[in-house]
């Protein structure tokens, strides 16, 4: 564990007792607020609120992170929205019918766009985000396979979760939490994503399923659903073994529906069994909101939801929290009633415009090579070329560091197991991130570049602080 986790307080901190002691506060404030103990008299609101105000100007300013997935700027009619709906619990649903049914007006509609079977009685949830909403749907298929190995008279102590070594940590932690034993189909070459003849290989009976990226965290690409899914059709044939998979559709779910509408990713594919998204990436709502949708009632076991009664009828539950705000679900009814399917495809489509012209321009200069354009999900990353790196004295991670010399947060991170070597850059690019803000980060990078030429001693580092896996 990193001291930051366990919000460690160093000894010096301690000497000195730490005190927040503003010097404005003299109007307002008799006393000094210590920082790690609470203190004995309070003060007045608007002193409160300016300290803490001002102490979180020192946060990264979010217009300029890049690294981001997560939604930063929302119309002032949602934060409006919000504001009058945060005293709301999303898990009271006798005393907030209306906030409910907002949710499950936001199932049906998310359970259209990913083309469900049986959309009238879509099953799914909102949750805090894609990290519960994928520890859900794992459980769901832990659960329907031991059933099955049950029925079936075969043991069931050894589960195992085939997934591509670039699933996002949501993943190590639900194997690792659920007690299911991963096996990670690796990068090979150029290869970042899962391949499905790979992933069968390490298919067997206990396996509980596949899981599928609609939009890897680590370079941007689908990967090959509907491959995936005809390959294990074809596994079928040949073993018996009836594997399901679960897309996770953390950022590809509010963007292939509209993009791509063509690609078969989703419940067309009869082997999907589950899909999850991020309401709070390309869902366009500030973080927390996360969405899961089952194929039909039979995916989702019985045995794994709660019932709970909602004015006089019956509501299932289905978390891992108890308590949760209302208003990101409110704010997600917001953007799909305010910005309808072609709201939405318009501004995807300009996210997808700004990220390709970028990663265009990103090529252009000269020494760096695109890994991804942004034509799948707005996202894209940049290798240093080869023949580059053998003799710059420079680094992307030095490159990172001189960006945020200008408050630009562009995270350089090596790829994966077995392709570590390889260190990218990555932009995600949002709604709030205009051309002319492209324009400027652009000649951003040449100054940087130009720094470097002018600094023959620059030594380069080969190490960063991985902002963001
Ligand atoms: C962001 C992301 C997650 C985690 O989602 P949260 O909503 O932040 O919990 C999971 N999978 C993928 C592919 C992601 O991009």
């Amino acid at each position: 564990m990193t001291p930051t986790m366990q919000h460690k307080i160093s000894l010096e901190d301690a000497a000195r007792d730490a005190l927040v002691t503003p010097t404005y506060a003299a109007r307002g404030l008799v006393g000094a607020a210590p920082k790690y103990h609470i203190a004995q008299q309070g003060m007045l609101p608007q002193v409160a609120y300016q300290i803490i105000h001002d102490e979180l100007r020192l946060d990264g300013y979010s217009l300029l992170n890049l690294a981001t997935f997560v939604t930063t700027w929302m119309e002032p009619e949602a934060s409006k929205l919000m504001a009058e709906t945060f005293d709301k619990n999303m898990i009271d649903k006798d005393e907030y019918p209306q906030t409910a049914e907002i949710e499950k007006r936001c199932v049906n509609i998310i359970s259209r766009l990913w083309n469900s079977p049986d959309h009238e009685h879509a099953v799914g949830t909102s949750t805090i985000g894609s990290s519960e909403a994928a520890m859900l749907g794992g459980m769901a298929l832990k659960w329907r396979w031991r059933e099955q190995r049950k029925a079936a008279g075969q043991p069931t102590d050894k589960p195992n979760l085939v997934m591509g070594a670039n699933v996002q940590v949501c993943w190590h932690k639900f194997v690792k939490y659920w007690d299911i034993e991963p096996r990670e189909v690796t990068c090979e070459g150029d290869r970042f994503t899962l391949s499905p003849d790979e992933a069968v290989k390490l298919i067997d009976e206990n396996t509980i399923g596949v899981v599928g990226v609609m939009g890897s965290t680590f370079d941007g690409r689908y990967e090959p659903i509907k491959a995936l899914n005809d390959r294990l059709d074809q596994f079928q044939n040949d073993t018996g073994l009836d594997v399901p998979i679960h897309v996770d559709a953390a950022s590809g779910g509010f963007v292939a529906p509209f993009l791509q509408p063509d690609i078969e990713w989703d419940f067309r594919l009869p082997r999907v069994v589950s899909i999850n998204a991020s309401g709070h990436k390309y869902g366009l709502v500030y973080p927390g909101v996360g969405w899961i949708i089952w194929r039909d009632r039979p995916h989702l076991p019985e045995d794994l939801v709660f019932h709970v009664t909602y004015l006089g009828g019956d509501m299932t539950d289905f978390s891992i929290n108890f308590s949760r705000p209302g208003s990101q679900v409110v704010a997600q009814y917001y953007n799909l009633i305010r910005l309808g399917f072609e709201g939405y495809r318009k501004i995807q489509q300009t996210c997808q415009n700004v990220a390709m012209y970028t990663a265009e321009k990103i090529a252009a200069l000269g020494p760096f090579e695109l890994i991804t354009n942004g034509s799948d999900i707005p996202v894209f990353c940049w290798k240093i070329k080869d023949a580059v790196a053998q003799t710059a004295n420079w680094t992307l991670y030095d490159l990172a560091d001189k960006l945020r010399e200008r408050g630009w947060l562009v995270p350089a991170y090596p790829m994966p197991p077995n392709r570590s070597d390889l260190v990218v850059q990555r932009i995600v690019v949002k709604e709030d991130f205009s051309h002319d803000l492209a324009d400027q980060l652009l000649d951003d990078m040449q100054r940087a570049l130009d720094y470097f030429e002018s600094q023959p001693g620059h030594k380069p580092k080969t190490d960063g602080s991985h902002f963001h896996h």
